[in-house]
């Protein structure tokens, strides 16, 4: 069986921060196998750490910047 790694999946406004709750711009995955979600603040604020234990870190605080809405939102509601 060989491991493929599941693509990046674009982050939702259903994936929430673990730690205040807020929509997750940022997904870790870790070296552990699990993943952490966060929010642009938090992203930011944990980042330092999160180098350290993180296999990969999928970054979509840059949807964040722009208020544009060239593309169409995932799921609003
Ligand atoms: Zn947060």
């Amino acid at each position: 069986m060989t491991t493929v790694l599941t693509p990046a999946s674009p982050l939702t406004a259903a994936d929430r921060c673990d730690r205040c709750g807020a929509q997750a711009y940022l997904r870790v995955v870790l070296a552990s196998g699990g993943e952490l979600l966060f929010c642009a603040h938090h992203g930011r604020k944990f980042e330092p750490e999160l180098k350290k234990i993180a296999v990969e870190i999928q970054d979509e605080s840059g949807r964040l910047g722009s208020t544009t809405t060239a593309t169409a939102a995932d799921d609003e509601r």
